[in-house]
C-alpha cells in the first residue's frame, strides 16, 4: 500500500530525471517501478492498462559521427516502419538535426515482440527528457518532462601564456568545451593563432549560460568575444539575434556588421524555400517511404545555382535519377552536390570559387517540378543533412538588420560593463 502511494507522488519525476545530480537511467528501474512509471505517464483508463502489462526490454543506442536518429534506431534492430513512427512522433517537438555524437536513446520493447515499441526516451541534458509512450490505437504519444533552469551571464577573461594555445587557455578559465569551439571559430576569422598570437595577448568572452541546479551546464551562447594581441591588434565579435531562432542571420559579427563565420558555406540559392528536408519521406515519384539524402529547394527553372564554397568539380554529368548533376569537393574533403539542373556550367576537374554559378535550376531526372536537390557529403563519404552545416546568409549585415545589430551591441556593451565591475561585498 505504501508503495502505491509513494511511487506516483514522489518518484515520477525523480525516476525520470533523477532527484540528485546523478541521473537514474531507465534500465536501472525495477520492474514494478517501470510499470508504475508507464501507468502514471499514460494516465489511461484502467481498461486500457492491460496493454502495458509487459515490462519492456530496454535497448540503449548511441549516436556515432555522421549518424542521425534513423541510423541510431537501426542499432536497436527496429524495422523502418517503427523507426519512421518514432521519428514522426518526435519531429514536432525535438530538433532532430541538432543531435550530438555520444547522445543516448533508450527504447523499451515488448519482450514478446521486439518490433513493438512501448517506450522511447531521449534526454539531451539533466533538466530535460523527451518520452514516447505507446498509447491506444498503437500510436506513440509524446511527453516532455522538464525542470526549471536559470539563465545567467558570465564574463571570462584570460591572458595567453608561454606555450599554451587559445583553445587550452579558454578551457583553463572554465569555458565549456562546446563554447570554446564557438569562440575559436569566431576569433579565427580575424586572428591567425598559429602565427599571430603571443604570450601576454588578452581575451574576454561573455557567455549567456543556462544552468540546472545552479551548477550543471545545459547550454550557452557566446554573446561577445574579444582578442587584444601585440601583433594581431584588437578584435571584437558580437552575437546578433535576428528575432527568429531559425533565421540564417543569427551569427557573430564585427561592430561594422561583417560576418564572422570561419570557412562558412554560402547558400546554393539566393532565395530558400525548402520543399523537402533530409530524412525519411514519401518519395514524390516512386510513392514509397525512402530516405531522402539531401534538401530540396523549390525554385523557378533557370535560377542560378551557386557553389557553396570553393573547390574542385568532381562530377558534372547526367544520370536518369539525378538528371544533370554537379559535385564539388571542398578543401576539407567534404563535397556538395547539385541535382536535377536544367543546365551545367562547369566541367569535371575545374576549380570553382565560392558563389560561382555551377548550373541552373531544372527538373531533369526523377523529378516532379523545378527544384534543386542539394546534398552534402562528409569526408568519409556519408551523406549528412546540409541543414546542419553552418551556412552564411550574408558576408555583411545591412539596412534594418544592421541597425538592429547596433542596438544589440549597445545592450551587450552595457552587460559587459556590469559584469566587469566587481560586485560589492554585502
Ligand atoms: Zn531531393
Amino acid at each position: 500500500m505504501l508503495n502505491r502511494i509513494l511511487i506516483p507522488a514522489l518518484c515520477t519525476c525523480a525516476l525520470l530525471l533523477g532527484c540528485g545530480k546523478k541521473e537514474r537511467p531507465l534500465e536501472d528501474l525495477s520492474a514494478p517501478e517501470l510499470r508504475q512509471l508507464l501507468d502514471s505517464l499514460l494516465q489511461v483508463e484502467n481498461s486500457e492498462r492491460k496493454l502495458h502489462r509487459n515490462i519492456p526490454v530496454i535497448v540503449t543506442a548511441t549516436i556515432k559521427p555522421g549518424e542521425g536518429l534513423f541510423q541510431v534506431m537501426q542499432q536497436a534492430k527496429l524495422d523502418n516502419k517503427n523507426i519512421i513512427k518514432i521519428i514522426s512522433a518526435l519531429s514536432d517537438s525535438v530538433e532532430l538535426t541538432k543531435l550530438r555524437v555520444g547522445e543516448k536513446f533508450q527504447v523499451g520493447l515488448d519482450p514478446d515482440n521486439l518490433q513493438r515499441v512501448l517506450t522511447f526516451r531521449y534526454s539531451p541534458n539533466p533538466a530535460l527528457a523527451h518520452f514516447l509512450i505507446l498509447g491506444s490505437n498503437d500510436s506513440l504519444v509524446y511527453k516532455k518532462m522538464d525542470k526549471p533552469t536559470t539563465l545567467r551571464h558570465r564574463l571570462y577573461k584570460g591572458v595567453l601564456e608561454n606555450g599554451s594555445s587559445l583553445d587550452a587557455t579558454l578551457r583553463k578559465v572554465g569555458i565549456n568545451s562546446r563554447m570554446v569551439q564557438v569562440v575559436n571559430g569566431v576569433l579565427m576569422c580575424k586572428v591567425s593563432f598559429s602565427t599571430n598570437a603571443h604570450p601576454g595577448d588578452q581575451f574576454e568572452v561573455l557567455i549567456e549560460e543556462r544552468v540546472f541546479q545552479d551548477s550543471i551546464w545545459i547550454e550557452g551562447q557566446v554573446v561577445y568575444a574579444s582578442f587584444r594581441g601585440k601583433s594581431a591588434g584588437f578584435h571584437e565579435a558580437f552575437h546578433y539575434d535576428d528575432g527568429d531562432p531559425k533565421s540564417t542571420f543569427n551569427a557573430h559579427y564585427t561592430e561594422s556588421g561583417e560576418a564572422l563565420v570561419f570557412s562558412g558555406l554560402r547558400y546554393p540559392l539566393d532565395r530558400l524555400h525548402i520543399s523537402s528536408a533530409f530524412g525519411m519521406r514519401l518519395h514524390p515519384v516512386l510513392g514509397r517511404r525512402e530516405m531522402h539524402w539531401g534538401v530540396d529547394y523549390s525554385s523557378p527553372a533557370g535560377t542560378p545555382v551557386f557553389s557553396v564554397a570553393e573547390g574542385i568539380v568532381i562530377e558534372s554529368g547526367f544520370d536518369p535519377a539525378s538528371g544533370n548533376k554537379v559535385a564539388v569537393r571542398h578543401k576539407d574533403n567534404t563535397s556538395s552536390w547539385y541535382l536535377h539542373l536544367s543546365s551545367r556550367s562547369v566541367s569535371k576537374g575545374q576549380r570553382v570559387g565560392s558563389r560561382q554559378i555551377v548550373g541552373r535550376v531544372g527538373s531533369t531526372g526523377r523529378s516532379t517540378g523545378p527544384h534543386l536537390h542539394f546534398g552534402f557529403k562528409q569526408p568519409n563519404g556519408a551523406w549528412m543533412s546540409p541543414l546542419s552545416k553552418r551556412m552564411i546568409a550574408t558576408p555583411k549585415l545591412e539596412g534594418e538588420r544592421f541597425s538592429r545589430l547596433k542596438q544589440q551591441i549597445a545592450t551587450i556593451r552595457a552587460l559587459l560593463l556590469k559584469n566587469r565591475t566587481p560586485k560589492k561585498p554585502a
